[in-house]
This record gives structure tokens, sequence and C-alpha cells, in this order.
């Protein structure tokens, strides 16, 4: 098959659909790869670097979307990119098509095969092209919330480790799932005292074994939250109802029980946010205050590492990439969890969550 990968064109998107590294496995299944010029730039492959791994390089991004059986991207596709793709084509990237009926419209004009990443699911109930950038976000949350705490940043002061003979900071982690688990990880390894809040017994029986006593549990009431936070020094808001809003937890009210330039890092912000408080942010901008304690509200968190955040993404996409490259429809025939990430098909939607979110019939 003809795999394409065009350059990210939506603002400060840095990751790439291909490295390299995946290029070689799919020339390595006899496929052709074409990447456009610059793809790779923002995580430090250039075009020496696909041209080894067996790619040819494209002066355009209208001659891979031209010459492409198969597009495998990072973000939805842009208005003007929409316009490239056709039938018998497939688009294998990021499409939250549920809050997007514009973009929606346009994949439906086009005909094209369109696979979200976000919607493939595995045997346990994950979401496992959604879950690295969870890790990412999750692991990130530590660093950004430690950097917001330094005094310099308007925080009060606290490293999060202590020294021997003062006590480390405390953090508190709302949510313990996929970013929960990987916050809670970092947060331990810099030697803070944590406590993970969620909803689910299960969850919290899991982190316990996990953690083998490193992290306190706690499940999630409007007491505990109120515990826990008003002790905190960093309080990582990591929940998720899937497909819902994010729960608002957090009020303004209990912001004024919380230490003075003590931080929430808001990475629940993409759902809506966690905290009453909450506004998404971005990296040029990231923390404002509310009631003398510092907010973090990046939508985009894994932009901030897009060599980390690349690699791992293409680490999940590889499998079933190579899967639809190789076997082109039929491997949504054969595989049930990547027929589940079909959201549109000549002209029709075709995932049930988002025909009722945005009206249309199946
Ligand atoms: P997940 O489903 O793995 O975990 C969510 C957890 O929240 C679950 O364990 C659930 O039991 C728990 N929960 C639900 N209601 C709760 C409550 N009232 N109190 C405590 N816990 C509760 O989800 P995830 O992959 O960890 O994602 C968490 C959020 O982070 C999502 O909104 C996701 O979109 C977001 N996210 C943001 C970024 C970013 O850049 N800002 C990046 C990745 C993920």
């Amino acid at each position: 098959m003809r795999v394409g990968c065009p350059k990210e064109i939506k603002n400060h998107e840095y990751r790439v659909g291909l490295t390299p590294g995946a290029v070689r496995e799919y020339a390595a299944h006899g496929h052709q790869v074409m990447v456009e010029t610059g793809a790779g730039a923002g995580i430090g492959a250039g075009d020496d670097a696909y041209r080894a791994a067996g790619a040819t390089i494209a002066k355009t991004p209208e001659e891979v979307f031209a010459k492409s059986d198969m597009i495998v991207k990072v973000k939805e596709p842009q208005p003007n990119e929409w316009v490239q793709l056709r039938e018998n084509q497939i688009l294998y990237t990021y499409l939250h098509l549920a809050p997007d009926p514009d973009q929606t419209k346009g994949l439906l004009a086009s005909g094209v095969t369109a696979v979200a990443y976000e919607t493939v699911t595995d045997e346990r109930g994950g979401l496992p092209l959604l879950a690295p950038m969870s890790e990412v976000a999750g692991r990130l949350a530590i660093q950004a919330g430690a950097t917001s705490l330094q005094k310099a940043n308007g925080g009060r002061g606290v490293l999060l480790g202590g020294v021997p003979g003062v006590l480390p900071g405390k953090v508190a982690v709302i949510g313990g799932g996929v970013v929960g688990l990987h916050a809670a990880k970092m947060a331990v390894g810099l030697g803070a005292d944590v406590t993970i809040l969620d909803r689910s017994i299960p969850r919290l029986r899991q982190l316990d074994d996990i953690f083998n006593g490193r992290v306190h549990t706690r499940y999630s009431t409007v007491e505990a939250l109120e515990e826990e936070c008003f002790s905190a020094d960093l309080v990582v808001g990591a929940v998720l109802i899937p497909g819902a809003a994010a729960p608002k937890l957090v009020s303004r009210e209990m912001l004024s029980g919380m230490k003075k330039g003590a931080v929430l890092v808001d990475v629940a912000i993409d759902q809506g946010g966690c905290f009453e408080t909450s506004h998404a942010t971005t990296h040029a901008d990231p923390t404002y205050e509310v009631e003398g304690v510092i907010h973090y509200c990046v939508a985009n968190m894994p932009g901030a590492v897009p060599v980390t955040s690349a690699h791992a993404l293409n680490n999940a996409t590889l499998h079933y990439g190579l899967a639809l490259a190789d076997k082109g429809l039929k491997a949504l025939v054969d595989e049930p969890h990547l027929r589940n990430g079909l959201n549109a098909h000549k002209g029709r939607i075709t995932n049930a969550a988002v025909a009722d979110a945005l009206g249309y019939d199946l």
C-alpha cells in the first residue's frame, strides 16, 4: 500500500504521524511510504533520517494526499486537509469528532474511511491509542506542578521531595486512572507524600498493590477531597467520566481553605476541567492565580514534549497501522478492536457515540 505522512499543520503541533522507526516497519512489510519534507523537524528527525528508513520525501502536502492510499497523522485534519481526502483512502489519526460538527461534515463530504485513534479499544475495555498521551500528561503534571511550586513562579516555595530533616511536599492526585497512576509514579519518584483519590474501589485496590505502601489511597468523597486539598502543596486533577464533561470536584469556595501558593494542575481540562476555577491555558502562558492558588491548565500537555510523545504515539499506533496497510479494509473486519476506531466511511458516520452526539443516523 502507498502510505503517506504529511507534516502536522495545527498550531504548535510538533509531533509526527510516522517516526523514522515506524517508516522502517512499514517498508519492511513492503509498503511504499511518502513523508512530507520537514514532517519530523519537531522531533529532530530530518528528511535524511526518513530516506534512510525507506521513505520518499514529498515537497508538498498535496503530493502526499494525492499519492497515498492511507494517510497517517497525529491531529484531526484541518479544513484545507479535508478537501484533499477522498473515497477509497484511509485516514488514521486522532479525530475527536463528537464536539466538531464542521470537521465531521468535511470528512463525510470527502468519503474517506476515517479510523480515529481515540476510539480504538482493547480487550480490557481500555483505549490503547489514547493511553500513551495520558501517560505523558500524568508524568508531566508533576514536573509542571513542581516548577509552579517554586517561589519565583508564584508557588509556595516547597521542594516536593523535601531534604533530610525536612518533610516532603504533599501531593493529592484526584482520579487514579492512567494519568493518575503516572502522576503518582513521578511524585513517589521525587520522594513526595502522595495520596490518590478515586471512586472505584477495585482501582484503589490495584493502586495499593502497585505502590506497595508507598502511596495512600482514599475513596473520593467531598470530605476526603476537602481534607486532602486543604493539606496539599500540589493537587493533580485526573478524573474522567467517559463521554461526559469532567465533574467539578474542587469548588471556588474550597480554594480559600487551601494553602497560599499551593498548585492545582488540571489535566482533565480537555474535558472541561475538574476544578470550578479552571480555564484552558497554553504552554506559552500556562498558569494563573485564583484565591492565592496557582492553576496550571494546559489542554495539550503532551505537546510540550513532542519527542517523547511522538515515539509513544507511534509505539501504540504501529500495530493497527500495519494491519490497515497490509490488509486494507479487511483489517477492520478481522480486528474488532480496530473496527471500534472506524468513525466514518463513504460519507456515513459509523461510530454510535459520534452519531448520537451530532445527530446523525448510523
Ligand atoms: P482514566 O479513565 O484512565 O481514569 C479516570 C479515573 O477517574 C478513573 O479511575 C475513575 O474511576 C476516576 N474518577 C471518576 N470520577 C471520579 C471522582 N468523582 N473522584 C475521583 N476519581 C474519579 O482516564 P485518564 O486517561 O487517566 O484521563 C484523565 C483525564 O486526563 C481525561 O479527561 C483525559 O482526557 C485527560 N487528559 C488530558 C491531557 C492534557 O493534555 N491535558 C492529556 C491526556 C489526558
